[in-house]
């Protein structure tokens, strides 16, 4: 069995080293994991796409950071939305 290493660590070439890897295995992890709707208050968030966050539970879909949901690049996880077309939309 190959051993699995992040998605496609050859993006950040050679001059991120090893200390980015690990923060990405870190920001990987976290995504991966149940977040929590500001709609419904439950842990049911999951990355629909980056930027793109949706809620299992109400179904409510918003933007927010491409790994977590939430920091300060709105502007071009709205882009990104709209791209997609998604229908309600709660920033
Ligand atoms: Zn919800």
């Amino acid at each position: 069995m190959v051993k699995k290493k992040t998605k496609n660590p050859r993006q950040f070439g050679a001059r991120y080293g090893m200390r980015l890897r690990r923060r990405w295995q870190e920001i990987e992890e976290k995504q991966r994991r149940y977040h929590e709707c500001p709609t419904c208050k439950r842990l049911a968030v999951k990355r629909i796409a980056s930027g793109i966050w949706g809620c299992r539970r109400c179904g409510a879909k918003f933007t927010g950071g491409a790994y977590v949901p939430t920091t300060g690049m709105m502007k071009t996880v709205e882009k990104a939305l709209r791209r997609v077309g998604g229908g309600d939309v709660t920033v």
